[in-house]
């Protein structure tokens, strides 16, 4: 029998994962990367005997494949893409590829905010409790390489929209929805419709053994969820107690309902605070239970996860002044979270490579707890247009060093310096891990 040809485009981690499987399942792999590929996946890659080219995209090798595995930095519009769609050829994500080769249970997370988090805190649960569980997708190592080499029972999975589009007959034994709001619209032609859409994948292929769990109290996803008869069995979240809700807080406690197992907690136990960790805390929980993990494995571990680095974490107190490090706060959704979570007065580092943000969703809470904004950008003309009179103080700067110093100067005993950018960080850095490093280092001269 002819021998299978699959090409991965893209040789990152979920590229680099999908051609190991794909090797070890006996096709015949070609990887292309338009750039240069890092060392360790070429290492990767030889080590498995496989074809790679980076730099380029050899057509004719490409569009001689059965099936392509597409990484999810690639735009579906991309002209290559295109070609392939043209000539009938399928094009799937590396998380489609590798739900083929794994009977393991799948608990999938996406949202705009909050994924990486409630994925490594519902990881914490299961795996503090002994279960043989992996973590993949946005982070860790690629669901597809864990399924070539590792033998786990239960995969935690980070999906971002971009990892759902591609994804068609893939199933999520436990979806989590955390949240809807902008971002990437670039990627879906501008049209919100298209992201919501996107999101909602992660519920395609779920029966009635399966399960849906998502914010009862956001509205595009409610707005959403009347248009569509899910198979799944439904478990909303909401800070306080709704009529559907399968979990909430009530007189300080935490409480999570599913079939035969009601699960209480005290919330002042929480390991993560701020409202938008409440519902993080609620979604990994109620997934815990799903599974029948020990209630006080899961009081447990829900009370000892440490902070995850560039999500609100606590950077050091100098002479009275915190620093907090929200790095990953990209878009402006979750600098709102950030803000709302803050007790006391903020000087709120700002700015970067703008993807078209509406700052008005923040203006009240700046108006209500920011003294101070240093502009962190190339161009914080748009910033200047918007928060310019609205806090006593704005300044700009153009380095870390300069934001951490300017910030400092502004800030009094008792009040809180919050790099929360709102933005993406390539103007200046190379990543938001980048920026935020930077800060850390900053801050710690001080
Ligand atoms: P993602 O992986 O979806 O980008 P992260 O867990 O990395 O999410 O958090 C990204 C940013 O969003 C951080 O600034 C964090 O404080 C904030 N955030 C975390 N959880 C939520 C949530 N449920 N709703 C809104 N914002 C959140």
């Amino acid at each position: 029998m002819e021998q299978k040809k699959i090409v991965v485009l893209g040789a990152g981690e979920s590229g680099a994962g999908a051609a190991v499987l794909a090797k070890v399942k006996g096709f015949d792999v070609f990887v292309s990367d338009s750039s240069a590929i890092k060392e360790k996946y070429k290492q990767l890659l030889d080590s498995y005997d496989i074809r790679w080219e980076e730099g380029q995209h050899t057509e004719a090798e490409i569009l001689s494949a059965h099936e392509v595995i597409k990484s999810p930095g690639i735009p579906c519009d991309a002209p290559l893409i295109k070609a392939l769609r043209e000539r009938g050829i399928p094009v799937i994500s590396e998380i489609e590829f590798a739900g083929r080769y794994t009977k393991a249970r799948m608990i999938c997370i996406t949202g705009s905010n909050g994924k990486t988090t409630t994925t490594l805190l519902t990881y914490h649960i299961l795996k503090s409790a002994g279960l043989n569980v992996g973590l993949a997708g946005n982070v860790g190592q690629s669901l597809a390489l864990q399924v070539a080499t590792c033998d786990y029972d239960y995969y935690v999975v980070e999906l971002s929209s971009f990892q759902l589009d591609n994804m068609y007959d893939f199933k999520a034994d436990i979806a989590v929805l955390l949240n809807i709001t902008p971002d990437h619209l670039d990627r879906y032609d501008h049209k919100m419709e298209n992201y919501v859409d996107a999101k909602f994948r992660i519920t395609r292929n779920q029966t009635g053994d399966d399960a849906f769990i998502y914010w009862n109290d956001d509205p595009i996803i409610n707005q959403k969820l009347q248009t569509m008869h899910l198979q799944a069995h439904l478990y909303p979240f909401s800070e306080l107690s709704e009529p559907d809700s399968a979990a909430y807080t009530k007189d300080n406690q935490v409480v999570i309902n599913t079939p035969g197992d009601t699960f209480t907690m005290s919330e002042e136990s929480l390991a993560l605070h701020g409202r938008h960790n409440l519902y993080n805390s609620l979604a990994a929980g109620i997934s815990a239970n799903l599974l029948h993990i020990k209630k006080e494995d899961i009081r447990r571990a829900l009370s000892d996860f440490n902070a995850v680095e560039h999500r609100l974490e606590p950077v050091a107190t100098v002479k009275g002044v915190r620093f907090i490090n929200d790095s990953k706060a990209t878009n402006v959704n979750s600098c709102w979270y950030a803000l709302e979570s803050m007790d006391r007065p903020v000087v709120l580092i700002l700015g970067g490579k703008d993807k078209g943000n509406d700052y008005r969703e923040i203006e009240p809470l700046v108006r209500e707890k920011v003294k101070a904004i240093v502009c962190l950008g190339v161009d914080n003309k748009k910033l200047h247009d918007f928060f310019d009179g609205m806090v006593p103080y704005i300044a700009d700067a153009h380095s870390m060093q300069k934001a951490v110093d300017l910030s400092y100067a502004a800030a009094q005993q008792g009040d809180v310096v919050l790099l929360s950018p709102c933005c993406a960080s390539f103007d200046l850095f190379k990543s938001y891990e980048d920026r935020g490093r930077q800060f850390k280092e900053c801050v710690r001269r001080l």
